[in-house]
């Protein structure tokens, strides 16, 4: 990718929102009933590269392990839960207003704590209040405290509860992990930066158990493998940084904690916490619940609480990185050119098939070509205006091949592979395309 990229550009904020609206990535939700803030709807492209992300990690931490196995629990959940989690107590931001503008802030985001950043009021603030960030909704019929029911804020919560479960049938034994890609709501204060910050988002994460001496050294193998994960899908290195937390910061439980952040138009931001926990989690909801949520491990016949390293990701976040990762702009023969460098696992589609133009004696052989390449990649067709504003398109979406049947192709039966970063073309038979193609995308 390119490293003309971000902290380059101080409008490239404003660049990704607006391809991501007139391309179809992402749109406001309810547009038409004027919008209602801080959620989004992702679109034709938006929803194939988000499915793109959560599939190269789930391949990545599932996939390609024999140590993990998957798991999709549900989002309604009981109070018991976030009784035992910490959460009905603890999973609060202090709420400040300012009595000059009603502006409601984080006061720990707040840089100046005495004024305002909405209208710049000194002295304005009320006192601090908690705030829990957890929605809560009712189940069934009658609106009163028994069916009090909470949107997960997080996924791993589902993990912990299982792990009796998932130890029991899936013939795993620490160090093993649970996995899980899914919708998890926080009633945030200050939504904002686009994606960034909502109040419904995807998460990726992981619960990998350990046996407790091993707790260390797993979390320092987690930390460099994420990291590894964001450099090996195309963020540019100078763009990234693992942070470990300060003393202070650390929840009470963490004996370590690092987040991966990246550099966002507005400066650092978290990709991915990855947390030593210890106990903790086994621990509360073995108390709370009951439940045997220990490991017998019979080679040293000693019965034990595994220690947990949670990576947790967000994918709808991680999306937004790509995108600010990838965009280029540079001028070829003497025109701008947009284009999207992604790595091709994430790219909405990874070919796009064009004939040269729209013809009847083209079109037969162009839908061949389609028909024999997309059974394994995700493809776009289009055969209206002219081909070379068709690649510009192609190339302002992140497409990185496109395929071009011209009137030859009607006697040679060969194609014309045109690359997106380099924009260099190869002669391809048709005979011979699929295995030129998965050369370069597998
Ligand atoms: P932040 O400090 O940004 O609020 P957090 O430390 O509370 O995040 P975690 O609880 O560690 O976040 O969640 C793991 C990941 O989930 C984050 O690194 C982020 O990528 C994603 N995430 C958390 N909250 C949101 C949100 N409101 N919108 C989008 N993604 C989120």
């Amino acid at each position: 990718m390119s490293d003309a990229s971000s902290e380059g550009d101080p409008q490239l904020f404003d660049k990704i929102v607006n391809l991501c609206k007139r391309r179809g990535f992402v749109f406001q939700s309810a547009e038409i009933y004027g919008g209602f803030r801080s959620t989004y709807d992702y679109g034709p492209l938006g929803s194939l590269m988000l499915r793109n992300v959560k599939d190269a990690w789930w391949r990545s931490m599932v996939q390609m392990r024999v140590d993990v196995v998957g798991l999709d629990a549900s989002i309604l959940s009981p109070p018991a839960v976030w009784e035992a989690s910490g959460h009905l107590k603890n999973f609060s931001d202090p709420l400040v207003d300012c009595k000059n503008c009603g502006a409601r802030h984080r006061q720990d985001q707040l840089a100046d704590l005495s004024i305002c950043p909405t209208c710049g009021a000194k002295d304005s603030f009320t006192e601090a209040r908690q705030f829990n960030l957890m929605f809560k909704t009712y189940a069934g019929p009658v609106v009163e405290s028994a069916a009090e029911v909470y949107l997960r804020p997080e996924t791993a919560q589902g993990m912990f509860i299982n792990f009796a479960n998932v130890l029991n049938t899936s013939r795993k034994k620490p160090p093993f992990g649970i996995a899980q890609v899914g919708k998890s709501f926080r009633n945030e204060i200050t939504p904002g930066n686009f994606v960034f910050r909502t109040r419904e988002f995807e998460q990726m994460e992981l619960e990998f158990f350990v046996p407790p001496d091993q707790a260390q050294q797993w979390y320092e193998y987690w930390c460099s493998e994420r990291l590894q994960w964001y450099t090996g899908l195309g963020i540019p290195e100078h763009m990234l940084r693992l942070r470990p937390h300060d003393a202070d910061e650390l929840s009470h439980y963490s004996s370590g904690t690092s987040d991966v952040e990246f550099l966002f138009p507005w400066g650092w931001g978290e990709l991915e916490g990855i947390a030593n926990r210890g106990d903790y989690d086994l621990t509360q909801h073995m108390t709370h619940s009951g439940a045997e949520l220990t490991y017998f491990d019979q080679e040293t016949n000693a019965r034990y609480v595994p220690h947990v390293i949670e990576p947790a990701a967000g994918a709808t976040r991680t999306m937004m990185a790509f995108l600010l990762a990838a965009y280029d702009e540079e001028e070829v023969r003497g025109e701008k050119r947009t284009v999207l460098r992604l790595h091709w696992r994430i790219a909405p589609y990874k070919i796009a098939v064009l004939p040269l133009s729209k013809n009847d004696r083209l079109t037969p052989t162009a839908r061949e070509v389609l028909s024999i390449v997309q059974p394994q990649w995700m493809c776009d067709y289009d055969e209206t205006q002219a081909i070379g504003r068709r690649y510009r398109r192609q190339d302002e979406i992140g497409t990185p091949y496109c395929i071009t049947v011209d009137f030859d192709t009607l006697d040679d039966r060969a194609v014309t592979v045109r690359e997106r970063d380099s924009m260099t073309q190869d002669r391809v038979p048709i005979d011979g395309l699929t295995a030129y193609l998965s050369a370069k995308l597998t």
